[in-house]
């Protein structure tokens, strides 16, 4: 049996009287591709941010590359450089050009020489078809933009996965494909990913499998062609007759 790369082991999360993931057990493998969908509020988000412990669960286990997410921040570090994250609001500094952004986190937390991470962060341009825009400050670049650089700046760290929180929702329409292209040219170098969406086009093409949170649950756990033929879950049914 391969080792998973992640591990969740019955993990629950309160937010005072509210329990927002109930007992959730599941595991991700290296190179797999998960696709996580739920109505607002169903706790994605949450479990994202328990992943890079922006979150702390309150009771359960989960075990990321054999580093136990907890209050150890010796495993805490360790975490930081293994978990990469990308948000609906793209976060990038705004006060930095988009190399600077790219390479703050490298040269700090890898020790890498100005040189080094320059070189580095170039190649991760190129792959993001950004290297023209290398100089720029944030605010002159579209949504879009923005999302490739910040898709970047997560690669540079060279992190174990890659977590997207609608990285695609805060943009308009016709910026949607550029991110989704480069992130589905991640996908294709085997890049782990597990990417919170709507987008259901990159879902049924990209995703290994797609899992839809229900109230905090996991509702189901399928294989793309399993999960949108024949679905006999009603709230999943009506779930994806609202998104479409
Ligand atoms: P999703 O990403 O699926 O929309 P979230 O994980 O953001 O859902 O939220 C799950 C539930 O937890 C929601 O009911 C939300 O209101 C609640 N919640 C999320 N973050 C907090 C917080 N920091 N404090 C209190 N409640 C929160
Ligand atoms: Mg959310």
């Amino acid at each position: 049996m391969i080792k998973p790369l992640i591990t969740i082991d019955h993990v629950n999360k309160y937010f005072g009287s509210a329990h927002v993931l109930q007992n959730i057990s599941t595991h991700f493998n290296a190179g797999e591709v998960a696709v996580i969908i739920g109505a607002s509020g169903s706790g994605k988000s949450t479990l994202l941010r328990m992943l890079n412990r922006m979150e702390r669960h309150d009771s359960g286990t989960i075990i990321i590359n054999d580093i136990e997410v907890d209050d150890d921040l010796r495993h805490l570090s360790a975490l930081r450089a293994e978990v990469g994250m990308v948000f609906q609001q793209f976060n990038l500094f705004p006060h930095m050009t988009v190399l600077e952004n790219i390479t703050l986190a490298p040269r700090r937390v890898r020790k890498l020489s100005k040189e080094q991470a320059n070189i580095e962060a170039l190649q991760l341009l190129e792959r993001v078809g950004m290297l023209d825009h290398a100089s720029k400050y944030p605010f002159a670049l579209s949504g879009g933009q923005q999302q490739r650089v910040a898709i970047a700046r997560a690669l540079a760290m060279k992190p174990e996965v890659l977590l997207f929180d609608e990285p695609t929702s805060a943009l308009d329409p016709e910026m949607v494909k550029e991110v989704l292209d480069v992130m589905k040219e991640l996908a294709k170098s085997g890049m782990t990913m597990i990417v919170v969406t709507h987008e259901m086009g990159f879902a049924r093409e990209v995703g290994d499998r797609i899992l839809f949170f229900d109230q905090g649950c996991i509702a189901q756990d399928a294989p793309p062609e399993q999960f949108f033929s024949a679905q006999e879950n009603p709230r999943i049914r009506t779930f994806l007759g609202q998104i479409n």
